[in-house]
């Protein structure tokens, strides 16, 4: 049922169970907050996302509260912002902040919430010590240093792809991410299927291929379908147009993948650029592969079968069907095989 409320002024409506956050979210007032995301859900660890809710006593987590009718919200009073300016200012100064350099620069919710806020340096000077890399995923790096412990990768893991890799460690200052019992993330269970990586707000765990590729506003974003499997996950490509190729595959979020997507999808996207890549036909001629035209290619091959066939029966014959082709062609596929050459010796690779 539709209900209504009122933030900063504005009369909204809201579907009953809707936070205060995702009402705000909707209708374009920004509420700085970090730890929450639609996929991972509510944790209130970050404590940014406050607002002040006319009648009740003390600021509370817009994340958590759920919307109710005839609610009065504020989200930028005195108070509001200069809480938020503590939390983040602690944020910034706790660990490595060096945005020049991040590869999360231009998309990082931190930095979204200092420039909102107006923080140009931090206010505090926090002596922490310099921590390792984590280099040794093969497709990830993790950056202890830029981690902010809003534990939307723990929850990603654990939650959204169910592989329960990442975990909290110690207590207060000593607090860390970490893969299985504190393993290297490339000694783990860990699958690199990037969830925790497309759902890390900050630039502590970075898809390592895409590093020094290109800035986030500086790639050309294309949605397309992911072209390894039957399921079509739906991605999208940052293409890198001066150098013409795909350098980072993110997951969107709508059906079937809500965002989602295996290694595969995720991280084998260099095909489409390879010097390798076969872009026509070719046929073996003394031993060696020569490029043909299409006519040439299809008659030699339908000359083939054909003597084949008439030789030895259509049981010497077999089809195999693609993950990586239209549902047509594989239709295609097993209609040539079963109605013109006349065997049943048709599969596909996806029962592999
Ligand atoms: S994680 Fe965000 S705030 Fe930290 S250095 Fe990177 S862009 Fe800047
Ligand atoms: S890459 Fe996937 S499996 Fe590995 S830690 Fe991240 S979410 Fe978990
Ligand atoms: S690695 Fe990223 S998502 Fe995980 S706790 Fe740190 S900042 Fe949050």
């Amino acid at each position: 049922m539709l209900k209504s409320m009122t933030i900063d002024g504005k009369e909204i409506s809201f579907q009953e169970g809707e936070t205060i956050l995702q009402v705000a979210r909707d209708n374009g007032i920004y509420i700085p907050s970090l730890c929450y995301h639609r996929k991972t859900g509510p944790a209130s660890r970050c404590r940014v996302c406050l607002v002040d809710i006319e009648g009740t006593r003390g600021l509370q987590t817009s994340c958590s509260v759920s919307a109710q009718d005839g609610m009065v919200v504020r989200t930028n009073t005195a108070e509001i912002v200069e809480a938020q300016k503590a939390f983040i200012n602690l944020l910034l100064a706790n660990g490595c902040h060096n945005c020049l350099a991040c590869e999360a620069n231009g998309v990082c919710e931190l930095q979204s919430a200092a420039y909102h806020l107006g923080i140009e340096v931090p206010s505090f000077y926090i002596d922490t010590p310099k921590e390792e890399l984590d280099e040794s995923g093969e497709m990830i790096r993790r950056d202890p240093n830029k981690c902010i412990h809003c534990g939307r990768c723990i929850d990603a893991c654990n939650n959204v792809v169910v592989h329960e890799v990442l975990g909290f460690a110690n207590r207060g200052a000593d607090v860390k991410v970490i893969c299985d019992h504190d393993l290297p993330m490339g000694s783990s269970k860990c699958v690199q299927c990037g969830e925790c990586s497309q759902l890390c707000p900050v630039g502590a765990i970075i898809d390592k291929k895409a590093i020094g590729r290109g800035r986030p506003w500086e790639l050309e974003k294309h949605n397309s379908t992911c072209p390894y499997c039957g399921v079509g996950c739906q991605v999208t490509l940052h293409v890198n147009r001066a150098e013409n190729r795909i350098v980072k595959v993110t997951g969107r979020e709508v059906p079937p993948n809500d965002g989602m997507l295996c290694v595969k999808g995720r991280y084998a996207y260099e095909f489409p650029s390879s010097p390798n890549r076969l872009t026509q036909p070719m046929i073996k001629k003394n031993g060696k592969h020569v490029p043909v035209s299409w006519d040439e290619a299809l008659d030699y091959t339908a000359d083939r079968i054909k003597t084949i066939i008439d030789r030895d029966g259509p049981d010497v014959f077999s089809a195999f069907g693609s993950g990586r082709v239209p549902n047509e062609t594989n239709y295609a596929i097993a209609k040539f095989t079963r109605a013109v050459v006349k065997t049943n010796n048709v599969d596909h690779c996806a029962r592999t």
